[in-house]
């Protein structure tokens, strides 16, 4: 096995091989040296600060594998970046070779079809506005400068998940740059394992330069409720919401979360800061009908702030967008599903809510099942898919004095919650694999010896390593 752990910098690399690949490459190469570098490397969570070698900002396929070929002759270890909003930092490397898809951001639809094709370095902003053209839409992201490309490849979940399934669930085929330098489709016929590992194992097995996709006739307006109470109604918003989401139509997907209102015009100033218990859903349908079907989320108590309405579809995903800027917030994320919430387990995350170190901390639940839990768990890479609930402990702050308390009350956090979980994470919320478990196990469950094996099959160096890594078994 090739060893791409050594530290190499790319100022060290011979000056032929530089120019080499200067000349076959048709994107900008960004490095140190250039004025521009701190904003080109900058991600999505202001706490990862590294420092790639070399920047290769890639324009098609072309470019991708001219990188992907020029770091395995010079044995450089490589990041790949989406859009960079992978709160363990996963699309960036110290010294190495950040390929970087950013700039590939073209979405063709097919009206007629009902279908996509989006380019890796997409984002769902970019996914919205080009389906919804057509009145159609993609099961994605529901903050509209996140990446296509790492939140499908680890599942990805939207405002239409019950109805639609995962974005993986609706991902047809994939346009894959392999580790040595080949372009191969997979889909459902063709190379067909590369393509089951891609549905979940994340970006370990290579290089997605466009991903197909199935659309739902949708919009353009739709129901959202987002009704926030008073944290003191805490107690009651989330009991209510449990027995809510206990036998809901798959047109309804639904959150609890545990939020400040955040500093922003955006909001009276004198609720700004007040800690709060919020319940949100969509309905995936005719607006009417959904302000019929979410009303009583509106009514649980007396709520501080009722955001709820007819809105166009593409708002809908950019609701939070001006509170989770990139580059704005320390983000130190964990992610567990749990089978149930009993009455133990809801005022453990009541009462560590309200423990929250900043204002700018979400606790967020999400209600799952429905369609994701009809597909059987072999079926994807994915895994078990049982959970009815995600809990995500998304913990941001501005300032780095507070790094140490705020990674402290996560880890704790996450560990109280995992004696209530069968320890499966979802790795798209995930800041690192910090814990006593054998997360990567845990999680892909029966699915990991095969994961392994394929991986030992595309990538048996490991080239793709900088992910939530899957080893190439021996
Ligand atoms: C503000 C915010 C909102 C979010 N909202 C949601 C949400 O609604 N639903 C949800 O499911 N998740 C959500 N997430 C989590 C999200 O799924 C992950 O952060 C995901 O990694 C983002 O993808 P990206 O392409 O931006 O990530 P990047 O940081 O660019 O990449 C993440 C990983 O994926 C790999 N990768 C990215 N693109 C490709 C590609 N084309 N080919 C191969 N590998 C690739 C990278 O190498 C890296 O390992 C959110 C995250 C944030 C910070």
């Amino acid at each position: 096995m090739k060893n791409y752990d050594a530290k190499i910098e790319i100022d060290q690399l011979n000056g032929q091989s530089l120019e080499n690949f200067h000349a076959v490459f048709g994107g900008s190469l960004v490095s140190g040296k250039d004025s521009d570098f701190d904003a080109v490397r900058q991600l999505w969570n202001k706490m990862i600060d590294k420092k790639p070698g070399l920047i290769a900002q890639c324009t098609g396929v072309h470019d991708v594998i001219q990188a992907v070929k020029f770091a395995r002759n010079n044995n450089l270890k490589v990041a790949v970046r989406g859009a960079g909003h992978n709160v363990a930092g996963n699309a960036s490397i110290d010294n190495g070779l950040m390929i970087d898809l950013s700039n590939m951001r073209t979405v063709m639809v097919d009206p007629k079809k009902k279908t996509a094709v989006v380019q890796g370095g997409a984002n769902w902003g970019d996914v919205d506005r080009e389906t919804q053209a057509f009145g159609l839409a993609c099961a994605g992201g529901v903050v509209s400068d996140t990446g296509v490309g790492g939140l499908t490849l680890g599942g990805g979940l939207s405002w239409f998940r019950r109805k639609a399934g995962m974005s993986i669930d609706n991902l047809i085929g994939a346009d894959v740059v392999l580790a040595d330098g080949s372009y191969v489709h997979a889909s459902d016929s063709e190379n067909q394992d590369l393509f089951w590992a891609m549905k979940g194992g994340g970006g370990n097995f290579g290089i997605v330069t466009s991903f197909h996709f199935n659309l739902y006739e949708l919009g353009p307006e739709v129901m959202m409720a987002a009704c926030l109470y008073p944290r003191k109604e805490a107690e009651k918003a989330m009991r209510f919401w449990i027995d809510f989401t206990r036998d809901l139509p798959d047109e309804i997907s639904s959150d609890c979360i545990h939020w400040a209102i955040p500093k922003h015009p955006a909001f009276p100033p004198e609720l700004q800061g007040q800690r709060v218990t919020g319940l949100a859903s969509m309905y995936f349908g005719s607006a009417q009908e959904g302000e019929k079907l979410l009303q009583p989320l509106r009514e649980v108590a007396t709520p501080l702030l009722d955001l709820s309405g007819i809105i166009p579809y593409t708002a809908v995903n950019k609701m939070f967008d001006p509170f989770l800027v990139k580059g704005t917030l320390n983000s130190y994320w964990k992610s567990l599903y749990v089978e149930d919430i009993n009455e133990e387990l809801m005022h453990l995350l009541i009462n560590r809510a309200n423990q929250a170190p900043t204002n700018q901390c979400l606790l967020s639940i999400r209600n799952l099942q429905g369609a994701i839990s009809r597909v059987h768990e072999d079926m994807t890479a994915f895994g078990d898919r049982s959970g009815r609930f995600l809990v995500s402990i998304d913990t941001m702050w501005e300032d780095d004095a507070d790094n140490d308390r705020c990674v402290e009350y996560t880890k704790e956090f996450f560990d109280e919650v995992h004696n209530y979980s069968n320890g499966q994470v979802y790795f798209n919320f995930n800041s690192d694999m910090s814990g006593s478990q054998d997360l990567a196990g845990d999680s892909f469950g029966s699915n990991y010896q095969k994961l392994k094996d394929i991986k030992a099959k595309y990538d048996p160096d490991n080239f793709f390593r900088i992910n939530a890594n899957i080893k190439p078994s021996k």
